[in-house]
């Protein structure tokens, strides 16, 4: 092939990792970017509820044997040393009996002597709710599930520390699920040009999960890429990183983020020009914006020019459509993909080599 004709070639497709595509973008496809947080490795346990369990007395008394309908339904308590999970000392986690609900974890199941299986924290925010119950000649904060309103038992101030709490439950409320794991991901939002390559850097590292391409830092409810390409909505191409805290940290992903760009490139990344190109850090937390800043200090006496790039506060991500995703894998042998998007993949592997994911 002769030099000019290569040049022509370049010129037409490198201007932009743009490609004409019809698929629209709907809200459902924009929502599905957020179903796959919580991995849930024990189906007995759903911590991805989104909507309360409600059912009549009579759908109750179908499912639930005598004892567990007057203890749920009807505020009623156990005899104490009755339930066999008062004395059980397994790892695992405790659900609520009616709607799985995960309501408190092994690890903050304590001996208090009172005969009901006794807690000092709840297994996360979504676990309980808290009443006042003035039954009995007592006031006492009546604790039930938050997903169901099962009655639960009780909640004092003389609990153990750290939380100085003892939630005093009936045994026949809750079912053990032993040896649950259940895996908590993260989310990390990045822009930094073209997302087709971005996408391809990120998913090669360790402990990400996914990575998926959409447009974020704009205004524009559910964008197209037409929309976001004409520069007018204020969104940037933009990748959400679903990653395992416990295997890469948010300061590694920022390292990856500054590895697979020029920081101070303004509006754009090599040929990309445009706001929809521009550099962007997200930030979820003072933690993770105090990260980033840092980093950026760190690294800025390695380049003549400013860091470019944008550290904002998180905001809401929108996925592109689908023909955008997992680009680089599925389409190798387009011009741009062989001379801006591997290139910058390599310079950037080169760049994190202990990040990345076992035979890369
Ligand atoms: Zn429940």
């Amino acid at each position: 092939m002769n030099n000019w004709l290569l040049i022509l070639m370049l010129l037409a497709n490198m201007s932009q990792c743009s490609e004409n595509g019809s698929a629209p973008n709907t809200s459902d496809a924009a929502m599905a970017a957020h179903e796959h947080f919580d991995e849930i490795v024990n189906s007995d346990i759903d911590t991805s509820w989104t909507e309360k369990v409600v059912k009549s007395k009579a759908e109750w008394k179908k499912i639930l044997t005598a004892d567990q309908y007057y203890i749920t339904r009807e505020q009623g308590t156990e005899r104490p040393f009755s339930s066999p999970l008062n004395d059980n000392h397994d790892k695992g986690v405790f659900i609520c009996l009616s709607c799985k609900n995960p309501l408190f974890s092994s690890e903050t199941k304590f001996n208090s002597g009172t005969g009901w299986p006794s807690f000092y924290a709840p297994f996360y925010s979504r676990s309980l709710q808290v009443s006042m119950d003035n039954s009995q000649g007592m006031v006492r904060d009546e604790i039930s599930c938050a997903r169901c309103d099962a009655h639960l038992g009780h909640v004092f101030n003389d609990g153990p520390k750290p939380t100085g709490l003892r939630y005093c439950m009936d045994g026949v409320a809750l079912q053990f699920v032993k040896n649950a794991v259940i895996q908590t991901n993260s989310k990390a939002l990045f822009a930094a040009g073209c997302f087709w390559c971005l996408e391809a850097v990120f998913e090669n590292i360790k402990g990400v999960k996914s990575v998926v391409s959409g447009y974020a830092g704009g205004t524009e409810k559910n964008p197209t890429y037409e929309q976001v390409g004409s520069g007018i909505t204020g969104h940037a191409e933009a990748v959400e990183v679903v990653y395992d805290p416990s295997q890469v940290s948010f300061k590694d992903l920022v390292r990856v983020f500054f590895a697979a760009q020029d920081p101070t490139q303004v509006n754009g990344q090599g040929p990309d020009h445009g706001t929809q190109y521009r550099t962007i850090a997200f930030y979820r937390n003072s933690e993770e914006k105090k990260i980033i800043e840092d980093y950026i200090a760190s690294i800025k006496s390695q380049y003549s020019k400013p860091i470019a790039a944008q550290v904002v506060p998180i905001a809401t991500f929108w996925l592109a459509e689908d023909y955008h995703q997992d680009y680089v894998k599925h389409h190798p042998e387009n011009p741009y993909v062989q001379h801006e998007s591997i290139p910058r993949m390599n310079r950037a592997f080169a760049a994190v080599k202990d990040l990345l994911k076992k035979g890369m």
